[in-house]
């Protein structure tokens, strides 16, 4: 689906989001599916300009694909395929990400997907050798809050309530207009 903001341009005054694509009914996920959250694209898009972003599709992983997870510590990282742990695929989605970085650096603010190994914010798992995990964000959100950490960037869990919505509506509005405060 594309958003109204991307069929008709708002001005650049507006607050530039990126979105991941699946969020905004693209199904872009490694199932085929996507996880449509019809605020966004509906009334978010009509106050703010939405950039479409999917880190899995940007790296050539197609659709559908197989699944990955994170694996490893804080200190190192890897994208390894759930189905066959001795396949990484870290790299290439490293890769991925430093080329939407140079985007990422114009935004504002981001709505990324809960859990996803790329997108998630706070509660994907990281597994270590013995198949324990901890939850943290995914690969493409720790480069973005590198790249810029005043980014204001929730997943869609934190859009489900009005006072999540508007919580992030005042943190995104005021980043836009007023960056020093
Ligand atoms: S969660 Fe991120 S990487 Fe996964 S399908 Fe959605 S946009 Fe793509």
């Amino acid at each position: 689906m594309v958003p109204p903001s991307a069929q008709q341009p708002l001005p650049l005054s507006q607050p530039l989001v990126g979105v991941s694509r699946c969020l905004l009914g693209e199904a872009v996920r490694y199932d085929g599916g996507s996880r449509h959250v019809p605020w966004i694209t509906e009334v978010l898009s009509h106050h703010c300009r939405l950039l479409p972003l999917c880190p899995e599709v940007e790296a050539g992983f197609g659709v559908p694909r197989p699944p990955i997870r994170l694996v490893g510590d804080q200190e190192r990282i890897e994208v390894q395929l759930v189905e066959d742990p001795s396949a990484y695929r870290t790299d290439q989605l490293s890769a991925a990400i430093g080329r939407l970085l140079p985007v990422v650096e114009q935004l504002d603010g981001l709505i990324l997907k809960a859990r996803s190994p790329s997108c998630g914010v706070h509660d994907t798992p990281l597994f270590d050798t013995a198949g324990e995990s901890t939850p943290g964000a995914g690969l493409f959100t720790r480069a973005c809050l590198s790249c810029k950490p005043q980014l204001v960037i929730v997943d869609e869990q934190a859009l489900v309530s009005e006072a999540g919505r508007v919580g992030f509506l005042l943190q995104l509005f005021r980043r836009h207009h007023f960056p020093t405060l």
